[in-house]
């Protein structure tokens, strides 16, 4: 009966230790890599630390010759399995509310010329698609304001808005506390249902009509 091999020697500190010790390697002729996991990973950051300039600059290449079809590839992917996505995504949204959004803030505060330049460029990439959207948009609010609804008192609430943004210099919008397209419940386009939000609360704002 052939024996089963349990133990075997390191070939870098050269001790004997069981086979569970040692990664697998199919090119290595007993399947087991020659140095043991302890020494494999020593060996590795070594390795890493005296290479670092040239890893970095190899990734970072690798990054930059396929930035297109990546985003593209993502773009795709996400739009085949958005069903499946979305509910994920939000589900980890809520549950990481807190530090999202305080990152988001930081992030925003420290990057705010950079944002501002970044969203001027797409605003003038994406004019037509900008200016539909708020055709429809236009459409919804119409369709979703009451007769009884004070257009004077709903205009108020955009000049605020306005006045906001450009005294402060940051982004204070309309929102609707019952969005007038929520999956289960349609608020109407009216003074009552009308709060100013900054950017960061309407991120906090999530969706509470969801479920
Ligand atoms: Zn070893």
């Amino acid at each position: 009966m052939a024996e089963l091999k349990i133990k075997k020697t390191c070939s870098s500190c050269e001790i004997k230790k069981l086979i569970t010790e040692f990664y697998k390697n199919k090119s290595r002729s007993d399947g087991l890599a020659h140095a043991c996991k302890e020494c494999d990973k020593a060996l590795k950051k070594d390795f890493n630390l005296n290479n670092k300039k040239t890893i970095s600059e190899r990734n970072r290449k690798q990054y930059l010759t396929n930035i297109d079809a990546r985003k593209l590839y993502s773009k795709e992917y996400f739009h085949k399995n958005k069903a499946t996505i979305t509910p994920k995504m939000r589900e980890y949204y809520y549950e990481n509310q807190n530090k999202l959004l305080d990152h988001a803030n930081k992030y925003r505060s420290k990057n705010k010329k950079n944002i501002a330049l970044t969203s001027k460029k797409w605003r003038e990439l994406n004019k037509d698609h900008i200016r539909l959207n708020n055709i429809k948009r236009k459409e919804i609010i119409k369709n979703a304001m009451p007769k009884w609804a004070d257009p004077d008192a709903i205009k108020m609430f955009y000049r605020i808005a306005r006045f906001l943004r450009d005294k402060l210099g940051e982004d204070y919008h309309v929102d609707h506390i019952v969005p007038l397209h929520g999956d289960n419940v349609c608020g109407f386009h009216c003074e009552s249902n009308l709060q100013i939000l900054s950017a960061g609360e309407n991120l906090a704002k999530g969706n509470k009509y969801y479920d």
